[in-house]
């Protein structure tokens, strides 16, 4: 981040990043109308890690001309400070919280999202509970599942019998309501196995509904930028977007 009297982007890059955001919702409308769907339904949650708030105040932006429904999705608890900066403070996009969550954490993460993606393991939901509690406030939430079986990544087996007590815990809250699944998808180049690990998000979601009578689990947030394609033919209703609107992300 460098110091500058004009807190908001060169001209040149926002170009660059009109472009790459260009290019990222081709292939999410191509995607749509594949799959018989309205893209604009579709949430493009902007994945900030490592941006700046003018990076990102300029991303918000140019969504909003281009009317799509966004979302802004951190996945860092000490990145949550920047997201007061001024540029992004009062801009009314709805904020997430995408990361693996520390049970320290959950006060700031309760404070700061409005949906909260990584749900997962019970310590978790027990610790935002208690601090939305404390604060008055309902939070949105989505039960994380490890689709992949990647042992670095987080999340509930994928099978209804792992993910259903913890909807029912959630669905008995009064504070966190359960409103879908999250994944990262297996981070291979076999778009195969891509597609069985994202594919399997929906029907353990389209499952947990039926079994459970649970109507409000609408949310599969699936889809970063290397496989964004596949998680909209699969059914995404959110997209998590960072180095492909953003450009790679600093070391
Ligand atoms: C960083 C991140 C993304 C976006 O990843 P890109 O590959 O840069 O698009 C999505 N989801 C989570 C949880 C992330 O941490």
């Amino acid at each position: 981040m460098t110091a500058s009297a004009d807190p908001s982007l060169p001209a040149d890059h926002r170009e660059l990043l009109a472009a790459r955001l260009d290019e990222v919702l081709a292939r999410l409308d191509a995607a749509a109308e594949r799959a018989g769907r309205d893209s604009t339904e579709i949430t493009v949650l902007l994945a900030t890690k490592t941006r700046t708030p003018a990076e990102i105040a300029a991303a918000v932006d140019l969504l909003r001309e281009r009317g799509r429904r966004i979302a802004v999705g951190e996945n860092r608890a000490q990145e949550i400070a920047k997201h007061a900066d001024p540029l992004l403070a009062d801009n009314g996009v709805t904020r997430h919280f995408i990361g693996r969550l520390q049970t320290n954490k959950a006060r700031d993460v309760v404070a700061f999202a409005e949906m909260i993606h990584s749900v997962d393991r019970e310590g978790i939901a027990e610790a935002l509970e208690r601090r939305a509690e404390a604060a008055g406030v309902r939070r949105d939430v989505l039960v994380q599942v490890n689709t992949s079986g990647e042992d670095s990544k987080g999340g509930f087996e994928p099978t209804v019998e792992a993910i259903a007590p913890m909807v029912e815990r959630l669905r008995a809250s009064r504070a966190l309501r359960p409103v879908g699944l999250m994944t990262i998808g297996a981070n291979t180049s076999d778009d195969e196995d891509v597609r069985a690990s994202l594919h399997r998000l929906r029907t353990l979601r389209d499952e947990l509904r039926e079994q459970l009578g649970a109507e409000e689990l609408v949310e599969l947030s699936m889809g970063m930028s290397g496989d964004l394609e596949i998680a909209v033919e699969e059914g995404a209703t959110i997209v998590r977007v960072g180095s492909a609107i953003f450009g790679a992300r600093p070391a």
